[in-house]
């Protein structure tokens, strides 16, 4: 199923046509709750695709000319410079949004032999960052989360792949404890920053003017930072950095992409942090995945030929995202020594899954199964989101 988008009436040799396409593309987007917009540059055609609910989605093609070049408009909006071709460039762009409230976005462009392809990621609005209670978790999860948050140190990571979900479960972590009962102070390092939040403090890094991860992270613990938020744990270095932190009272936050909870510590583990050590700082893993879920509205059934489209999906069939997660608490529970066993002697992530499924943590696969039976998702989402079933 195909969104459709309001046609822009101008040719494409018309001078205005890209200020008028980009305008339409961008309304559009944020009608639709898109959180990302492609512009790819074919031989003969523009090809732009939405992300909605975390599937990207051809959206509309329209014919090039030499007249009129929608990522030349959109790096002007940015402030992007034009004879910086051929290089990959990135920058902060502000819409004017309907009804006059103004959108962050950020924009990338990258060469190709067509030309520029631009990426435009939409900023979550403000006003809509989640609270711990609306991001759809069980009781039992939003309780283990809550105890960690109120805990002093230790280190939580939200694992799973891109798109499913993790900084916004991060992010609404660090806005309870800001509004917490007496203060703490926040301070998240991020790269990029996904959302601005009024409530704690967020500093991107920029590493080529010598705001790196290792620099940051000495500077914020100078800031007298309680509470850390280190966006993604990419390689030894962030590792080794904020679980020491986690280790000398600093209550700690990350994100890490690995597929489960077994699949996180054996990538701890690779980064060669010492059993021990992990054991001393790690307080949990969240592992989490979106689906999306059916349109209330149409029940995602195919629209006879002469029907309107369902203006609540946009024809997608589907209209939000339900999250399914795992949360291995490992504070005060007895699961926590046989996993760290089972590390340090080398087990593999299934066998490492299989002690946390035998302690009563549901596989993501009999979550997903039982939101098909209950008719809020169907199977072809759960395959595209956790692949076959094992
Ligand atoms: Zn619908």
């Amino acid at each position: 199923m195909q969104v459709s988008l309001t046609s822009t009436q101008r040719s494409s040799d018309d001078p205005n046509f890209a200020i008028e396409v980009v305008k339409q593309c961008l309304t559009d987007a944020l009608n639709c709750g898109a959180s990302d917009v492609h512009f790819q540059p074919r031989l003969k055609r523009w090809e732009v695709s939405f992300r909605i609910d975390g599937v990207l989605q051809l959206v509309d093609s329209f014919d090039r000319s030499d007249q009129s070049d929608p990522v030349s408009r959109l790096m002007a909006l940015a402030g992007l410079p034009s004879y910086r071709g051929g290089v990959p460039q990135e920058g902060p762009l502000r819409w004017q949004a309907n009804g006059g409230i103004e959108r962050e976005m950020r924009l990338g462009i990258f060469p190709t032999v067509h030309g520029n392809r631009a990426a435009i990621r939409i900023m979550d609005d403000r006003d809509t960052i989640r609270r711990l209670d609306q991001l759809g978790f069980d009781e039992s999860t939003q309780q283990q989360l809550r105890s960690l948050c109120d805990s002093r140190d230790g280190w939580l990571l939200v694992a799973g792949p891109a798109g499913s979900g993790k900084t916004t479960t991060l992010y609404a972590c660090l806005t309870y404890i800001a509004a917490g009962d007496f203060s703490r102070s926040v301070l998240a390092i991020e790269d990029p920053i996904e959302s601005v939040i009024d409530s704690i403090s967020q500093s991107q890094l920029q590493p080529t003017s010598g705001m790196t991860l290792a620099s940051a992270m000495r500077a914020a613990v100078r800031q007298d930072a309680e509470v850390l938020l280190v966006s993604e744990i990419r390689d030894v270095d962030t590792a080794e950095a904020v679980l020491a932190a986690s280790m000398t009272g600093h209550l700690c936050f990350s994100s890490i992409h690995a597929g489960s909870i077994g699949a996180t510590l054996r990538r701890l583990a690779q980064m060669k942090l010492p059993t021990f050590a992990i054991q001393s700082g790690l307080r949990g893993i969240l592992c989490q995945r979106l689906l999306r879920q059916i349109c209330s509205q149409c029940a995602g059934r195919p629209r006879a030929e002469s029907a309107p489209e369902c203006g609540l999906c946009h024809g997608t069939g589907y209209r939000g995202r339900i999250p399914i997660a795992q949360m291995l608490d490992l504070a005060g529970s007895s699961i926590g020594q046989s996993v760290f066993d089972a590390l340090e002697s080398g087990r593999s992530t299934k066998e490492i899954d299989q002690i946390t499924f035998q302690a009563g943590i549901d596989s993501l696969h009999d979550q997903a199964a039982r939101l098909v039976e209950q008719g809020k998702t169907d199977s072809a989402e759960v395959f595209r989101v956790l692949g076959r079933t094992e």
